[in-house]
């Protein structure tokens, strides 16, 4: 395995992949990726439906960035749609029917839930006083002394974030933590997009073509289907792959618990049931994503064709999101990492067993126990086989 490989890159994610490209391109190491599935890509897989359209398999991804190194980067290997994602709340009304409004909440969404004028009457109030095109948190409308500022922070909580929040994390509203329902933004603005990054859009076709000219390089070894745990062993003092002592860097991007066998129980996490659904239809819902965020048992609903801009007539796919705990059977997996103190305590412990290593990383969402977006994970890889290759 040395004599053929100067690292091991476990998992071909953003994480290993962009790692082992690095790796391979800057440094001419050769890089052995060893992937569980039987495809690359990690979460961010793509591919077509039996109807043809394109599917993200794992749920819908965004690509967004304020960092234009990690976007000059991927942009090697793709070229870009530009997509600016906007997210519709769909709730019922007080005549029986449902309503549909922009989120995060704003000057727009206003309007709807309060009807033109009155909203109207509302947003000046609240321009007045902060300013526009401002993000003001629920907190601070609360503690304003104006009762009918706080009282829309209450409307807010109510009917955007507290349900939405229950399904997502199967809490009790009691159990939120404070800080985060005290973040939930007003945007005092008519700019309905979801994020207000500087880059912003889709791999143009579809993010597993990205992956596919990321990892073709003649220094990198993809094995799919390959589960690293079979073959790596960190139960001694050194690391050993397929029984061989391994010096060179080793780039885990997997569970960490898994990687040391749960030794001090697993670290829980959320997972998704994802419902796919194919309708004869062109459109299903106009938007790309729609939030139910007081009633259904689903979080979401996105429709592909909105997000890859995929010219499909007669024929849409959607997919609803049911959130429930992760149990570790076979088939689940673990998608949000539970961020507490006593996770993150129990996370310390098989940090540290990994710190005992000199050649092993923990990279990415699972190794590192934390919620990573795509870009923020591409920054982390590359940052890494930086150090890498300087040491
Ligand atoms: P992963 O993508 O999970 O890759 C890890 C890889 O390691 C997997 O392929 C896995 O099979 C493999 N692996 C694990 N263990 C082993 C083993 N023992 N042997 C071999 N292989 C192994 N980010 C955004 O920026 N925008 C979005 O819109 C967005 N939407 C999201 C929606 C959902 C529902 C979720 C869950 C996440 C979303 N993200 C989004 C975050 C994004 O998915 C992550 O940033 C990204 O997937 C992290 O990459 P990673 O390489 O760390 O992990």
């Amino acid at each position: 395995m040395e004599r053929t490989f100067d690292a091991l890159v476990v998992g071909a994610g953003y994480a290993g992949a962009v790692c082992a490209r690095q790796l391979a391109e800057q440094g001419g190491k050769r890089v052995l990726v060893l992937e569980r599935r039987d495809h690359i890509g990690g979460n961010a897989y793509d591919c077509l439906d039996q109807a043809g359209v394109l599917i993200h398999q794992y749920g819908p991804h965004i690509f967004h960035t304020n960092d234009k190194r990690v976007f000059d980067w991927l942009s090697r290997f793709t070229p870009w749609l530009d997509y600016q994602h906007r997210v519709i709340a769909n709730i019922p009304d007080n005549a029986g029917g449902r309503m549909t409004y922009p989120v995060p909440f704003n000057l727009t969404s206003l309007e709807t839930a309060f009807g033109p004028k009155e909203g109207k009457r509302l947003g000046d109030k609240l321009l007045a006083e902060y300013g526009a095109e401002q993000k003001v948190t629920i907190l601070e409308l609360r503690q304003n002394a104006d009762p009918e500022i706080a009282a829309l922070a209450d409307y807010v909580y109510e009917h955007v974030f507290v349900h939405y929040t229950m399904k997502q994390w199967g809490q009790k509203p009691e159990e939120i933590d404070p800080n985060t329902t005290a973040r939930v933004p007003v945007f005092l603005s008519r700019d309905d997009r979801y994020f207000q990054d500087a880059f912003q859009g889709m791999p143009k076709e579809g993010y597993t073509p990205m992956f596919e000219r990321m990892l073709d390089h003649p220094n990198i070894t993809v094995e799919l289907g390959q589960d690293a745990l079979k073959r790596l062993d960190v139960s001694g003092d050194e690391i050993r792959v397929d029984g061989e002592v391994f010096d060179s860097p080793v780039i885990y991007t997997g569970q960490a618990d898994e990687l040391f066998g749960f030794q001090f129980g697993p670290l829980p996490y959320r997972t998704l049931d994802f419902r796919f659904e194919t309708l004869q239809q062109d459109d299903f819902q106009g938007y790309g994503t729609v939030n139910y965020t007081v009633d259904q048992d689903y979080t979401r609903i996105t429709e592909f064709k909105h997000l890859t801009g995929q010219k499909l007539p007669g024929v849409t796919t959607i997919v609803k999101e049911y959130s429930r705990a992760f149990t570790g059977q076979p088939g689940e997996t673990p998608y949000y990492a539970i961020i507490n103190p006593e996770n993150n305590a129990k996370y310390g412990q098989y940090k540290a067993l990994a710190d005992k290593f000199k050649n092993l990383h923990l990279l990415g969402r699972l190794a590192e126990y934390k919620y990573y977006n795509m870009d923020a994970i591409a920054g982390r890889a590359l940052d890494l086989a930086e150090m890498l290759l300087t040491k």
